[in-house]
């Protein structure tokens, strides 16, 4: 049974604003409610009143904003999927909203409501490490904008404060020489919670040389996290397939994994290895048709 609440349907963002300070932190955003409802049912949240966020045309907006994708905060899974400039710009992401769940949960799930539920198998968070995003947070006393690898503190918390919404992520739109690569391992091929998820961006140089890296991890820690050992190793390194190997033994070092009815740590542990020398491999694929292209 769900618990009784209050709903309000603000006209615009200013009137969610208020109605989430009006409410002395007994409210919460609704967005797709597919986090929220459940954690309703089962008890583990009982907010007094829900504040609809989904039809408000400030947070719903994908565009190219000097030199960054913005992508608002109730953008559904669905429409990431979709939308020409996430494809163009952000070809990572739509990797994983290609595995989100199943059609009826992408059309209801925001990314906003994925980022601060903060599931350490939240499939959007390795993706968008991965691309050093930034989230916008609002409330009534303005914006700050939050590097996502400050945003998670842990199982299921993040920085946003009872009075604030996630209005929009930013990346920075690629430049040429980088590429990157998403990678999910669950129990099955549709509709599983990761049992581990990986994404990885490099920027290399015209040496071949690997100028930047980000790795980001999924359902290894109590957060979605950077594998920041392994990054640094690959920088200036070529990724020949000895490098590659050692940057998966690495990153397989920096993981705390915990054991549960998915998987064990070990199992855990072992597939971030796996998964970070595939997707290295994949990357350098990547690289090499860059270059083919830019020879032909
Ligand atoms: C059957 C099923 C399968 C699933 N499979 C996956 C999966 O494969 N991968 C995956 O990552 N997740 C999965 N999930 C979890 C869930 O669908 C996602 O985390 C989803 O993105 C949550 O978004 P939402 O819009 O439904 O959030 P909601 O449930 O509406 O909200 C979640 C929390 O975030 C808050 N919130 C929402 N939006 C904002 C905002 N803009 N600003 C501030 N606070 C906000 C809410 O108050 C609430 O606390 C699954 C869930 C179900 C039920």
């Amino acid at each position: 049974m769900i618990p009784e609440f209050d709903l309000v349907i603000p006209q615009n963002l200013q009137q969610a604003l208020e109605s989430l300070q009006l409410s002395d932190h007994k409210a919460s955003p609704l967005a797709g409610g597919t986090n929220l409802v459940v954690d309703m049912r089962s008890g583990r949240s009982s907010p007094a009143l829900l504040v609809n966020i989904n039809d408000l045309p400030e947070l719903h907006e994908i565009s190219l904003v000097g030199g960054e994708l913005k992508i608002g905060g109730t953008v559904t899974i669905a429409e990431l999927q979709a939308h020409p400039l996430v494809k163009t710009y952000c070809p990572v992401l739509v990797a994983a909203a290609e595995v989100f769940a199943n059609p009826l949960v992408r059309n209801r799930a925001t990314l906003g409501g994925n980022l601060v539920d903060a599931s350490p198998a939240a499939d959007c968070a390795p993706p968008l490490l991965a691309l050093d995003a930034e989230v916008e947070l609002v409330s009534l006393a303005g914006s700050r904008r939050v590097r996502l690898d400050d945003f998670f503190t842990g199982v299921r918390k993040t920085v946003v404060q009872p009075d604030e919404i996630l209005a929009a992520v930013y990346l920075p739109a690629g430049k040429p020489g980088t590429v990157s690569a998403f990678y999910k391992i669950g129990l099955r091929k549709a509709d599983a919670i990761a049992v581990v998820s990986a994404a990885i961006w490099i920027e290399t140089g015209p040496d071949h040389r690997c100028k930047k890296a980000r790795i980001a991890l999924g359902s290894v820690a109590p957060r979605p996290m950077r594998a920041v050992q392994a990054e640094n190793s690959l920088v200036g390194s070529l990724l020949t397939a000895q490098a590659i190997q050692q940057v998966g033994r690495l990153a397989a070092a920096e993981v705390s994994p915990i054991s549960d009815l998915r998987a064990s740590a070990d199992y855990r542990r072992k597939m971030v290895e796996v998964v970070v020398c595939r997707l290295l491999s994949q990357v350098t694929s990547q690289v090499q048709q860059q270059d083919d292209a830019h020879a032909a």
